[in-house]
C-alpha cells in the first residue's frame, strides 16, 4: 500500500483506537478491523480550499458520481496549511452545498438610504445599479495628468478581493480593475 499522510493518519488511528480498547480489556481485533475501514468512500474526491477566510485551508469534497451529488466535505489531510484540520466555520463548509434550514441569502437585498426596509432586487437590477456608480464615480474622480506625468487612474473607487475568489478570478478580477483604472487594489488576504 502506498503510504502518503491520509493513510498514514487513517492507520495511526486505528491503532490508537485499538490501543485504547485492549488497555480496556477489550477484544481489540474486531474494532481494530472495524476502525480502519470505518470511512466509507462513496465517491471521488476533490480537493479545493476553503472560502471562508484568508487563511485558505484546504478541503477534500466528495461526489457521489451517479448523482452528481456532493455527500461529504471535511479537511485536506494532504493540505501543508491545515494538515487536516478545519475551524468550526471551515466544519460547516457542507452547509453551502446543503441547507435545510434555508437560512442562506440567495438574493439581492438593497435598503435605501433613509429607510429600513430591505428591497429584493434581482442580479441584473443590482449589476446595473453597481455599472452606474461606477461609471459615475469614475468620471467624477479621473485623473489623467498629475505633476506633468500621464496617470490615467481614479483613487475614488477601491476594490477588495476576498477569500472565496480563487487564483483565476483573482487574476481577471485584477485585470478588471486595472483596465477601470483602480489603483487601490487589496485582498482580504493580505490584511
Ligand atoms: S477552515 Fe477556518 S481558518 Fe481555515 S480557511 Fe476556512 S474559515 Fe479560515
Amino acid at each position: 500500500m502506498e503510504l502518503n499522510r491520509r493513510s498514514f493518519l487513517a492507520a495511526t488511528g486505528a491503532a490508537g483506537t485499538g490501543a485504547l480498547l485492549g488497555f480496556l480489556g477489550l477484544d481489540l481485533q474486531p474494532s481494530v478491523a472495524y476502525a480502519a475501514d470505518a470511512k466509507p468512500r462513496r465517491g471521488k474526491i476533490y480537493t479545493t480550499i476553503c472560502p471562508y477566510c484568508g487563511v485558505g485551508c484546504g478541503a477534500t469534497v466528495e461526489v457521489d458520481e451517479q448523482t452528481g451529488k456532493i455527500v461529504h466535505i471535511e479537511g485536506d489531510a494532504d493540505h501543508p496549511i491545515n494538515e487536516g484540520a478545519l475551524c468550526s466555520k471551515g466544519s460547516s463548509l457542507f452547509q453551502i452545498h446543503d441547507d435545510p434550514t434555508n437560512r442562506r441569502l440567495r438574493t439581492v437585498k438593497h435598503r435605501k438610504p433613509g429607510t429600513g426596509d430591505w428591497e429584493e432586487l434581482s442580479w441584473d437590477q443590482a449589476i446595473k445599479m453597481i455599472a452606474e456608480r461606477i461609471k459615475k464615480t469614475r468620471d467624477e474622480t479621473w485623473v489623467g495628468q498629475h505633476n506633468g506625468q500621464t496617470v490615467n487612474h481614479t483613487s475614488g473607487i477601491g476594490c477588495l478581493g476576498g477569500a472565496a475568489l480563487d487564483t483565476e478570478e483573482c487574476y481577471l478580477l485584477v485585470k478588471a480593475m486595472r483596465a477601470m483604472g483602480l489603483v487601490w487594489i487589496e485582498h482580504q488576504a493580505r490584511i
